[in-house]
């Protein structure tokens, strides 16, 4: 699952974890600094760059970017054994991550969070707050590239009522699982 930051991908993902049973959400790792409001190995595994890079180099990532001046990367002990008990793995990560997860795993549906308008994400990113204004440019700019890929994705959900994108991402991973 991808779309730009302030999307709104995380709420919509806790929406649709509560009613999917057998689905379960990958934790990424990554080396951005926690906000004060996250948890060490609870929202990402924090890493420093070297711990970071020591685990590139032995094989632990399925994929990894490098986004703004950070990393971020999916772990393969997130995705593989889940998948072999039968489970369902969401990964939320950014349009790189994605394009690499399709052409590694064809079976894996790419999913698109779009907000409702470009304005709309400029204000959420402000109000959310947690990020200072040169990285909001950034993942503004970002975000434009982003949602000129929306077209490469098996399914596109715009977020402007969350109870309605909720049930439409609900919707379309069912039908996306029943076409496997
Ligand atoms: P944030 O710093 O807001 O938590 O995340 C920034 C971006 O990195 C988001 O678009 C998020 O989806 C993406 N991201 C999080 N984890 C991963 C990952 O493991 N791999 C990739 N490629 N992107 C990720």
């Amino acid at each position: 699952m991808s779309g730009p930051s302030g999307a709104g991908k995380g709420t919509l993902i806790g929406r649709v974890l509560l009613r999917l049973a057998n689905t379960v959400l990958a934790k990424s790792a990554t080396t951005r600094p926690r906000r004060p409001d996250e948890r060490q190995g609870r929202e990402y595994f924090f890493l420093t760059q070297a711990e970071f890079e020591k685990r590139i180099k032995v094989g632990d990532f399925i994929e990894y970017v490098n986004y703004g001046a950070n990393y971020y990367g999916t772990l393969r002990s997130e995705v593989e054994a889940s998948l072999q008990s039968g489970r369902n793995v969401i990964l939320e990560i950014e349009l790189e991550g994605a394009r690499n997860i399709r052409r590694r795993m064809p079976g894996a549906v790419l999913i698109f969070i779009a907000p409702p308008d470009f304005e709309e994400l400029r204000r959420r990113l402000k109000e959310r707050g947690t990020e200072d204004t040169a990285t909001i440019d950034a993942r503004l700019a970002r975000a434009r590239e982003e949602l000129a890929a929306q077209k490469e994705f098996d399914y596109i959900i715009v977020n402007d009522s969350v109870d309605k994108a909720a049930d439409e991402l609900e919707k379309a991973i069912r039908n996306a699982l029943k076409e496997d």
